[in-house]
């Protein structure tokens, strides 16, 4: 047994002891440490968040927007001070203990709008997202625009602490932009009638210096009057510019549909370009695909004034080379169609950062270079305009120094598949135009009302072949007269009479024996796209557009008679085709100026009735009318007597001068008289040279 000494033991005891005591010691300094840090953070975090206190305080203090915080209750946390701009009714202390967002905003918003504002609060709430609104409120007697945006404020961990209301002030922005809108409106009410009232002078000037080339001996006055009309006419092009883009900008642009045909625009437009071009080393070159269809519907005059600011500014800006013009279609659903456009010039170019710009307005560019160039800048930000109007786009390329090219495209109508290239030939349509009637209704009895003689004699002829009674009647007040002694079962009733129109004799006849039993069919020279359900909902059966189709009319007919009025021809009368038009000599006067192969399709192929529209378009001579309307500065007689002229050169297939007629009747409608004034002599001269021609031809 090993016995330790008493000695021994203690001294080991001791031993252990002072090591414990190391051990405490050590323990005792890392506690020690750890309290120094812990209360050194602890000093840190009280720092740091009277610091967060302070920054916060600033921000709320100095933030320029009224920033709302509550809770889930709707019950305030925060405000910035903004809001005591508003309100005085509560403190910052208050807030921050929590008050109902409807007490705090009382004060801010009327009640209507906070009502509208919790409405949408208590939507967020609920976990909607709403976009930022803007509300105007009136606060103390003066307007305020806000926008409002309400957000929902979560904790890390997505948990919901409540909503984050924003009112941003914005009744500065708002006012600037009224202001702004307004004094553009302004603007384009005063370009607008400014340019009105300029075109009434320039008119006179226009005028009076025609009259002096045409009066004067003296040469030097006439060197003078040349030069004040073509001054005249610049600013007069420069002042339509302006209408146009004034017209555009305040919305009261609008498109003028009418039939027309795309080889007379394209005649006329290279007639233009050819004689500007006459003096100078540049070609114009055409492409033009011969399919695309050559009767559309659409505003020829616009579609015309987007080319000749095209090829316009291609001739300012070209100097040698050539300047072309390509055409191409793309059929589209129904009878509608594409056209694309391009016109290329091998001229000055336009530098690449310049090419966006041109298509703004009042943009001119290159301008150092181009001083001596005429222009507004407005042509090609109203063509952009006016594309668009027709659903298409425009664009161009250029190299600078080598030349340009635009392209544009449009949406139009339709109105005859013919193709382009058949109708400068002149070809006739596959059936030489003729047309025999189907059958005979000898009991049937038709009313024909027309102001305009000759559509009078047309519808007359057209209907000879079924032989149908016809009665004829002048004016509105004639047909009641004439229904009211003898019962019709058909009415074909022109619409646009002087006194009393189409639709109030249609509805007086209804009121007549027999009245309400009569189909009253409308006769209508300007047939819009919807026409048939118009003139349907006005009270007529049906409508006819003029001038008449035969084709169009028989069926119009049959399906107005009873059909125990109707007797079927088996074969049509008579053995042989249509009569041909003699072709006249080439040269001619009257060969130049009718198509007969289109006329004949109006007259069912029958030469003798042809001859007859003929004679009657002769005697219907609306010279003297025209040339008094025209010294009288009658506009809106000159229109209506231009307007009939229209239909009835386009019934003997002069459709150059029904063309013409057409932008004389367009220019007054407008009160375009700086037009009229430029056109009327060449028309008229037009005019005279094709009745005596006809005088001629009818004298072997
Ligand atoms: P303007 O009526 O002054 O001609 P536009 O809007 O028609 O105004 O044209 C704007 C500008 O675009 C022109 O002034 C010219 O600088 C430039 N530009 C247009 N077409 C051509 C072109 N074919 N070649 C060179 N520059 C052109």
């Amino acid at each position: 047994m090993d016995v330790v000494s008493p000695e021994k033991r203690l001294r080991m005891e001791n031993k252990k002891l002072s090591r414990e005591i190391k051990r405490l010691r050590k323990d005792n300094e890392i506690l020690r440490i750890a309290n120094d840090q812990a209360s050194r953070t602890q000093a840190y975090i009280q720092k740091d968040s009277t610091r967060q206190v302070f920054f916060n305080n600033q921000l709320l203090r100095t933030y320029p927007y009224l920033l709302v915080l509550t809770d889930e209750k709707l019950l305030t946390v925060m405000i910035s001070d903004v809001f005591f701009r508003y309100s005085g009714d509560f403190e910052r202390e208050e807030i921050r203990r929590g008050v109902p967002l409807r007490e705090v905003l009382a004060g801010v918003l009327p009640e209507d709008d906070l009502s509208i504002l919790l409405e949408k609060c208590e939507a967020a709430l609920a976990g909607a997202s709403a976009p930022p609104y803007l509300m105007r409120s009136v606060v103390g007697g003066s307007k305020v625009d806000w926008r409002i945006t309400i957000k929902r404020m979560e904790k890390t961990g997505g948990e919901f602490a409540g909503l984050n209301i924003m009112f941003v002030d914005m009744t500065d922005v708002v006012n600037a932009m009224e202001r702004a809108e307004e004094a553009d409106k302004a603007k384009s009410n005063f370009l607008a009638n400014m340019s009105h009232e300029i075109r009434t002078p320039m008119n006179a000037i226009v005028g009076m210096a025609e009259f002096i080339l045409r009066d004067s001996a003296d040469e030097n006055a006439k060197r003078h009057a040349t030069r004040i009309k073509s001054a005249a006419r610049t600013l007069l092009a420069i002042i339509n510019d302006i209408l146009d883009f004034s017209k555009i900008e305040s919305g009261k642009m609008e498109l003028v549909n009418d039939s027309y045909q795309l080889s007379h625009l394209i005649a006329d437009l290279a007639s233009m370009v050819n004689a500007r071009l006459q003096t100078r080393p540049v070609t114009f070159r055409t492409d033009i695909d011969g399919n695309i269809p050559n009767l559309l519907y659409g505003d020829e005059v616009r579609l015309k004034q987007i080319l000749i600011n095209i090829l316009g500014n291609a001739m300012k800006f070209t100097h040698s080379g050539y300047i072309a013009l390509a055409i191409r279609h793309e059929k589209l659903a129904g009878d509608y169609c594409r056209l694309f456009f391009r016109v290329t010039d091998t001229g000055i170019g336009i530098k690449a950062a310049e090419l966006e710009k041109i298509f703004s307005s009042f943009t001119q560019v290159d301008t150092k270079r181009n001083r001596s160039v005429e222009g507004t800048g407005l042509g090609l930000a109203i063509c952009r305009r006016l594309v668009d109007m027709m659903g298409g786009s425009i664009h161009v390329e250029s190299e600078y120094g080598k030349g340009t090219t635009f392209r544009f495209d449009i949406v139009s109508a339709v109105e005859g598949w013919q193709k382009l290239s058949e109708a400068e030939e002149g070809e006739a349509e596959p059936d030489g135009g003729a047309f025999r009637a189907t059958f005979r209704a000898p009991e049937a009895r038709v009313l024909v009302v027309d102001d305009n003689e000759m559509n009078l004699e047309v519808a007359e002829g057209l209907l000879a072949p079924y032989g149908v009674f016809v009665a004829k009647a002048t004016s509105g007040p004639e047909a009641i007269e004439c229904f009211a002694r003898d019962t019709f079962d058909v009415v074909f009733m022109d619409h646009m009479m002087p006194d009393m129109d189409g639709v109030e004799a249609m509805r007086r006849i209804r009121l007549l024996k027999g009245g309400p039993e009569a189909v009253v069919i409308a006769l209508t020279a300007n047939a819009l796209s919807g026409a048939a359900a118009e003139y349907k909902k006005l009270g007529f059966q049906d409508f006819l557009a003029k001038p008449i189709e035969p084709k169009i009319m028989e069926k119009v007919l049959r399906n107005a008679l009873s059909p125990r009025l109707i007797r079927m021809l088996e074969k049509p009368p008579g053995e042989s085709a249509a009569e041909k038009p003699a072709k006249a000599a080439t040269g001619d006067v009257y060969a130049d100026a009718i198509d007969e192969e289109r006329a004949l399709k109006y007259c069912m192929g029958n030469r003798d009735f042809f001859g007859k529209m003929l004679g009657a378009f002769r005697k219907n001579d609306k010279t003297k009318p025209l040339e008094n309307f025209f010294r009288a500065k009658d506009w809106e007689n000159y229109r209506i007597v231009v307007h009939a002229l229209k239909g009835n050169a386009l019934t003997v297939g002069a459709l150059r001068l029904s063309g013409h007629a057409k932008e004389l009747e367009f220019a007054a409608r407008d009160k375009r008289t700086e037009v009229i004034v430029e056109k009327h002599a060449p028309f008229m001269e037009e005019y005279r040279a094709l009745l005596a021609a006809i005088d001629a031809r009818e004298k072997p």
